[in-house]
């Protein structure tokens, strides 16, 4: 049997931002072929589209490329419920879905990343009522420690620790994840929100499915995306108690390069999958030439967190090209960032400047200590373990289960060693 197609230059993440030190990837087809890649020994990492910020995915080893995985998505639509190959974008599996009438509550930002690598790191969308995109994971395949294979669902109380698992546990081949029937959606832009209009904070994101500010700290909110089901309300959506105008024509994303690769705004309906990600899956998504960083804290903070920025703002504005301002419903999986919190999640998407961005985090992270801020696992940020540990209470749970299912350390690398003491 083939081990898959093996290339020795790792080569970089997509936004070119972090070169991958691993001395091998390897692009697998079949579940047997990474079970037995593990099952050889020596240290392997998962590596989905490769649009996480940080070293995470990275390893001494080799990485294995799981997003040409062969196995054709199943609907069991009886329980609601389809299994997915990890490596699939949640854009295929979006059209996959909507051509068969079924739908996902929610999507993140861009629709190219991996489902695996998306549900590893807790990733999300936006709406107050809509949890991170693990949270609709109801079963999982993996192969873990010495190519043994495993799977989990929800009555296994290993389940919470098993979703957003860094990388940490094995390599995820199936996930199954929860459905509903298709629903259409209509997006409006309202622009020049006051900074002022920020103390209903908690009406506005509440004021639609999913709702996304968009700031320069610059003395006002440039952008607001409202994200509504059609059918859920009689009346047209609005930013609740807030004096921004609603946006003529289409307004590109807020850290544009000048081209259109939005998904359609003006309150067209459309449906779920071309308007819950703001970029549009046949386009290039975002800037690219960026770095990221994201801090979730509790929505009854929100306001404080965003006011204790506001005396440092003018340090970060420089280097900044734009931030965004999103809610996530809490969940019970132990290493989410929304993990038993409703959450305000404050995003900074970064000119691509290294030094400054890292000259920065410790400066926004003290400014957000008092609200035990918890870091986006796939974004840069400068804490370490110390303080990580104190923001997951179930991290010595997780501990527990990474050394249980990988007992000879094959997925650890630097990056868990220093952030979540797993050595
Ligand atoms: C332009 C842009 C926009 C973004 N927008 C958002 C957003 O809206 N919301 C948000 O929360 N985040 C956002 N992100 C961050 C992104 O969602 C995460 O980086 C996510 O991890 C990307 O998935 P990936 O497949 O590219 O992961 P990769 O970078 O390939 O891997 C990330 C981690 O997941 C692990 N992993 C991947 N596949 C598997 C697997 N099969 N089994 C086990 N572990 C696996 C890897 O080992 C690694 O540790 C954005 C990133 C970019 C570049």
């Amino acid at each position: 049997m083939t081990t898959g197609s093996r290339v020795d230059d790792a080569g970089a993440n997509w936004a070119g931002t972090y070169r991958y030190a691993a001395r091998s990837v390897v692009t697998v087809t079949t579940v047997e072929q990474i079970a037995s890649l593990v099952a050889e020994g020596g240290r392997v990492r998962a590596i989905g589209t490769r649009h996480s910020f940080n070293d995470l995915a990275d390893t001494t080893g080799t990485l294995i490329d799981v997003s040409a995985l062969d196995f054709d998505p199943r609907i069991d639509e009886e329980r609601q419920h389809v299994t997915v190959p990890a490596g699939m974008s949640y854009g295929t599996l979006g059209r996959f879905l909507q051509e068969r009438g079924w739908a996902l509550a929610n999507m993140g930002s861009l629709p190219h990343i991996s489902i695996g690598g998306a549900c590893a790191t807790g990733t999300h969308g936006s709406g107050a009522g809509n949890q991170n995109l693990a949270a609709a994971v109801c079963g999982i395949d993996l192969v873990a420690g010495r190519g043994q294979r495993i799977s989990l669902d929800e009555t296994d109380v290993r389940f919470h620790g098993g979703v957003v698992a860094l990388g940490a546990l094995g390599i995820a081949t199936l996930l199954t994840l929860r459905i509903e029937p298709t629903y259409d959606v209509r997006q409006d832009v309202f622009i020049n929100m006051p900074w002022e209009d920020l103390n209903k904070l908690d009406a506005i994101m509440n004021s639609a499915y999913s709702a996304s500010l968009f700031t320069r700290w610059n003395g006002v909110v440039d952008q607001v995306w409202l994200k509504s089901r059609i059918g859920e309300s009689s009346s047209s959506p609005t930013p609740s108690g807030s004096s921004a105008t609603p946006a003529e024509g289409k307004v590109m994303s807020p850290a544009d390069d000048g081209h259109d690769n939005t998904t359609v705004q003006g309150g067209i309906p459309g449906p779920w999958n071309e308007r819950l990600p703001h970029f549009r899956f046949d386009e290039i998504p975002s800037n690219g030439d960026e770095i990221q960083s994201e801090y979730f804290v509790a929505r009854e903070d929100a306001l404080a967190a965003l006011r204790a920025l506001e005396p440092i703002a003018h340090d970060f504005t420089p280097h900044l090209l734009i931030s965004e301002l999103r809610s996530v419903a809490a969940d019970h999986l132990w290493l989410s960032p929304a993990y038993e919190r409703d959450s305000l999640t404050i995003h900074f998407t970064w000119k691509n400047q290294p030094d400054a961005v890292r000259r920065l985090l410790p400066t926004i992270e003290d400014a957000l200590r008092p609200f035990s801020a918890r870091p986006h696992w796939a974004k840069w940020f400068s804490m370490d373990k110390s303080e990580i540990s104190a923001l997951y209470s179930r991290l010595p749970d997780f501990i527990t289960l990474a050394d249980e299912l990988d007992p000879d350390g094959q997925f650890r690398n630097d990056y868990l060693s220093r952030i979540v003491g797993l050595n």
